[in-house]
């Protein structure tokens, strides 16, 4: 009886164990049975005990997979996983029928050429991109929106909720990554706004605590002033928790969006300049507020 029950259990793949896959892996402990992969063997072993899956060193190892989540650093990892490249791809690889999530932070475009490939093997691609940083990806709450057709949708559903507290279908197949990154590229415009408006306050002879009390009380507070300030700006700690590196990817996601969609910006193309910048000038791992570390030199404080 029990082994009827454990051969109707899902077989679902894992693949990139980093810092936020890491996490998300353990949500899905007895969901199906777990076969997680990373190019870091080390990861792959740990998430697997964390999550009581195992690790593969393979991708073929997924031949029988139903369900296969990503969580890699950038599309072009992505689509190499995907389509195959430097090793024999998830296409060449899952049964028909298999429902791949893509929850990285990757480029609609390219999302929605990896769902078309897809629908040609018999497969299913859907986005499912995150918000919430390491902490939302231990606890389980992230916020997840999901691009694709209402039926992929709610198969995945289950095993979204689990991950995150907050699961919403924003449309087809794309739209999940475009909304990411138009997400990113707000709170990135905002965090730069703020860091200037703060070096002036401070070289006026404010001080920035107090400052920063009346603005985040104020019409000027945001996430970032509430959040991020406290954090890692205000103590000088920069240590917020999200990669320089990773903004400044989803900053340039989002920039491909203006220039597909022929949109002309001003705030954005000069924050997605800053945060180049930042990155082309800040050590390698830096957090995303070294931006505001390097406004604050630049103005000499
Ligand atoms: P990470 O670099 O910590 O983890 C990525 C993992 O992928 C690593 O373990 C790496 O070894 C593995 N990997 C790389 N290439 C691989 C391959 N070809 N096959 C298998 N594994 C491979 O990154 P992260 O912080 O976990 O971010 C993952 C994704 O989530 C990114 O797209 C990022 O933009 C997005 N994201 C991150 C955060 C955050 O706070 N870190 C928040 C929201 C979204």
């Amino acid at each position: 009886m029990s082994q009827t029950k454990q051969a109707a259990l899902p077989v679902i793949g894992f693949i990139g164990l980093g810092a936020m896959g890491g996490r998300m892996i353990s949500q899905l402990s007895g969901a199906g049975e777990l076969l997680v992969f990373d190019t870091d063997a080390e990861r792959a072993q740990q998430a697997a005990q964390a999550a009581s899956g195992h690790a593969i060193s393979k991708l073929e190892e997924l031949s029988a997979a139903n369900i296969v989540i990503l969580m890699l650093p950038n599309s072009a990892i992505v689509d190499d996983v995907f389509r195959g490249g430097t090793q024999k791809g998830l296409i060449d690889i899952l049964p028909k029928g298999a429902l791949v999530i893509d929850m990285s932070s990757s480029t609609p475009a390219n999302t929605i050429e990896n769902a078309k490939l897809a629908s040609q093997r018999g497969l299913v691609f859907i986005d499912a991109p995150v918000s919430g940083g390491i902490g939302g990806a231990a606890s389980g709450k992230l916020a997840i929106m999901v691009g694709g057709d209402r039926a992929d949708f709610e198969r995945a559903r289950p095993f979204l909720e689990r991950m995150g507290s907050n699961v919403i279908l924003v449309g087809d197949v794309g739209a999940g990554h475009a909304v990411k990154a138009l997400n990113n590229l707000l709170a990135a415009t905002i965090f730069a706004a703020t860091a200037e408006v703060f070096a002036v306050g401070e070289k006026f002879g404010l001080d920035p605590a107090v400052m920063h009390q009346v603005v985040n009380a104020s019409s000027g507070g945001s996430f970032m002033t509430n959040i991020a300030w406290p954090k890692a700006v205000l103590q000088k700690t920069w240590d917020f928790g999200f990669a320089l590196q990773l903004m400044n990817k989803d900053v340039g996601i989002a920039m491909s969006l203006i220039e597909a969609t022929g949109t002309e910006t001003i705030l954005s193309k000069a924050s997605a300049k800053m945060w180049a910048e930042a990155l082309g000038s800040a050590p390698q791992g830096s957090d995303m507020t070294e931006l505001a570390k390097q406004i604050q030199k630049g103005a000499g404080l």
